[in-house]
C-alpha cells in the first residue's frame, strides 16, 4: 500500500482562483503509481468549461490586485515560496517519486535546483528595464519602451519531471506580474497539486496560478486554443507541440515549445574513459531516459568502439534498477504501461534492424513484474539512418554507433529532425570547441552530460522547438515591448 500524508482518499481538486473546487462535470480519473500499477489518487478531470474558469480568474487576477504588485514585492513573494518549498521538500519529493517514479534519490536532488530556480526568478523581478532608444525625428521627440506583463499565461507541462517543468512557466510569470493556468499532464500531476497548496501557504494571491488537471486532447487542447490566454508555454512531444502551434494561430498567442530530442553524445578516442562511460551512461539512462535532452545516440570513435560498448555494458548491469523509494535505487518504472509498451517495441525493432544487444532489452520481472520496469540497454552495431537511432523513444536505450572522423561524426549528429542538446568527450581543447559550435543544438555539454540551472539559458532549435528557457531572456519573453512617443516642443 502506497501511503504520503497528501494521499488521503479524497478526490483531489481544481485551484481556480484561489478555490479548490471539483471539475464541473463531477468527473475523475485515476492516477497510478507506475512502480506498482496501484491506484493512489483520484484527480477531477477538468474539462473545457473548467479551462474557461481558470482563465477568468487569472484575468481577473492580472487586472486587479496582483496588477499593484511592485516588483519588490513580487520578488518578496517568489523568495517566501523558496523558503516554503523548502521546509516542505522532503514530502513533496516522495511524492513525485510515487507519482511518476522517478528515484528518490533523483527527486531530492530536485530541491536545490527549484529553490535556486525560484531565487533567480525573484532576482529577474526587480531587474526588469525598458529602453530610452536615441531618435533623429524632426522637431524635439523623445522615445522609450516599457515593458509590460504580457498577460494570462498556459502552462502545459509534461510528466517526466513536473516538479522541475512548471517551474519554466512559474518563475517567469511571477517575476513579470504575468498570470498562469497551469495543466499538468495526466499521468504526473500530485507534485504539482501539492506544489500550489505550499505557494498557497507563502502567500500566493488568489487567481495568479490555477491549476487544472485534466486530459491533454479536451483541457490541453481548450487552453491552447482559448481567446484570452496570451502566451502558452508548452514542454513536451513534437507531435503534440504542433498542435499547440496550430491551435494559437486562432488569437496569435505567443508560443514556447520545448520538444523532442535525439540528442547525440560524441566520445573521441581520447577522451577519459573512466568519466565518459559512466557520463555517457547516465547522460542516457537517467530517469530511464525520459528526459527531453538524453544523449541517447552514442557516437564513438573506431579504435575504442568494442571496449567503450563493453564498458557501457558492463556499467549499466551495475545500475540499480528497482522500488523507487529505497534511497540506493539508480532507476525507477517508466512512467505508464503506454510507456513501457512503446519502449518494449523499439526493444524489438531494434532486433530486427540488426542491432546487438549488448545489455537489457527486455522487460525485468520477478519483484519489479507489477511495476512498468525495464532496464539500462546498450544497443551495439547501430548505424544513424535505423529508426530506433531516429525516433525518440524515452527509455533508456542507448544505440552506439561508430566514427572515424571528427567531420563525419558532426555530420551525423545533425542528420536529425531534432536540436535540443548533445556532448562531446575528448581531452583535446581545439576539438571540444569545434564539436561543441558544430552541432546544430540548443545544449551542448563538454565531458559531462545534463546540467541545466534556471540562470544560464537555453532554446531548443529545429524540430526540437523554440522559446529560451532559464536566463534573462526567458523572462523577457513574458514581456512585450511597448514604445512611447513624446513630442517634447
Ligand atoms: P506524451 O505523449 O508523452 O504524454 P504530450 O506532449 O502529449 O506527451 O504531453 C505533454 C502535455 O501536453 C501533457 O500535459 C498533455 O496532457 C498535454 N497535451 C496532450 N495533447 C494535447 C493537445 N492536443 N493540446 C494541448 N495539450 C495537450
Amino acid at each position: 500500500m502506497t501511503t504520503h500524508p497528501f494521499l488521503d482518499g479524497n478526490a483531489k481538486r481544481l485551484l481556480i482562483g484561489g478555490q479548490w473546487v471539483e471539475a464541473q462535470s463531477g468527473r475523475t480519473f485515476d492516477s497510478v503509481n507506475p512502480a506498482t500499477g496501484e491506484v493512489i489518487a483520484r484527480l477531477a478531470e477538468g474539462g473545457a468549461e473548467d479551462v474557461d474558469r481558470a482563465v477568468a480568474a487569472a484575468r481577473t487576477a492580472f487586472e486587479g490586485p496582483w496588477s499593484k504588485f511592485k516588483p519588490f514585492d513580487r520578488q518578496a513573494l517568489m523568495l517566501a515560496i523558496a523558503d516554503t518549498v523548502e521546509r516542505h521538500f522532503d514530502d513533496l519529493c516522495v511524492l513525485e517519486t510515487l507519482d511518476m517514479g522517478a528515484p528518490i534519490a533523483r527527486t531530492r536532488t530536485y530541491k536545490r535546483w527549484i529553490v535556486q530556480a525560484l531565487r533567480f526568478y525573484a532576482g529577474q523581478a526587480v531587474a526588469l528595464a525598458g529602453e530610452t532608444p536615441h531618435n533623429s525625428f524632426p522637431g524635439d521627440m523623445f522615445s522609450y519602451t516599457l515593458r509590460s506583463a504580457i498577460g494570462v499565461v498556459g502552462g502545459i507541462i509534461p510528466w517526466n519531471g513536473p516538479l522541475i517543468s512548471q517551474l519554466w512557466s512559474i518563475g517567469p510569470t511571477l517575476a513579470t506580474g504575468c498570470t498562469l493556468v497551469l495543466k499538468p499532464a495526466e499521468d504526473a500531476s500530485l507534485g504539482v497539486l501539492r506544489f500550489a497548496e505550499i505557494m498557497q501557504e507563502a502567500g500566493l494571491p488568489d487567481g495568479v496560478i490555477n491549476v487544472v488537471t485534466g486530459m491533454g486532447s479536451v483541457a490541453g487542447a481548450r487552453l491552447a486554443a482559448h481567446p484570452d490566454v496570451d502566451k502558452i508555454a508548452f514542454t513536451g512531444s513534437t507531435a503534440t507541440g504542433r498542435r499547440i502551434v496550430e491551435a494559437s494561430a486562432g488569437n496569435m498567442k505567443r508560443v514556447a515549445v520545448e520538444l523532442g530530442g535525439k540528442s547525440p553524445d560524441i566520445i573521441f578516442a581520447d577522451a577519459d574513459l573512466d568519466r565518459a562511460v559512466p557520463g555517457a551512461g547516465m547522460g542516457c539512462f537517467n530517469n530511464s531516459g525520459q528526459i527531453c535532452y538524453a544523449g541517447t545516440r552514442v557516437f564513438v570513435q573506431r579504435p575504442i568502439y568494442d571496449q567503450f560498448v563493453e564498458r557501457l555494458a558492463a556499467f549499466s548491469r551495475t545500475i540499480k534498477v528497482g522500488d523507487s523509494l529505497d534511497p540506493t535505487t539508480q532507476l525507477g518504472p517508466l512512467v505508464s504501461a503506454r510507456q513501457l509498451d512503446t519502449v518494449s517495441g523499439y526493444f524489438d525493432l531494434a532486433q530486427t534492424e540488426g542491432a546487438t544487444v549488448a545489455s537489457g532489452g527486455e522487460r525485468l520481472g520477478g519483484d519489479l513484474a507489477g511495476g512498468y520496469f525495464v532496464p539500462p540497454t546498450v544497443l551495439a552495431g547501430m548505424t544513424n539512418d535505423m529508426r530506433t537511432a531516429r525516433e525518440e523513444i524515452f527509455g533508456p536505450v542507448a544505440s552506439v554507433i561508430a566514427f572515424d572522423s571528427e567531420e563525419e561524426v558532426v555530420r551525423l549528429a545533425n542528420d536529425t529532425q531534432y536540436g535540443l542538446g548533445g556532448a562531446v568527450w575528448t581531452r583535446d581543447v581545439g576539438t571540444a570547441h569545434r564539436v561543441a559550435r558544430d552541432v546544430r543544438a540548443g545544449m551542448m555539454w563538454v565531458n559531462c552530460y545534463g546540467t541545466t540551472e534556471a540562470s544560464v539559458p537555453s532554446e531548443g532549435f529545429r524540430m526540437s522547438g523554440y522559446g529560451a528557457k532559464g536566463g534573462r531572456r526567458h523572462v523577457e519573453q513574458y514581456l512585450y515591448d511597448k514604445t512611447v512617443w513624446i513630442n517634447l516642443a
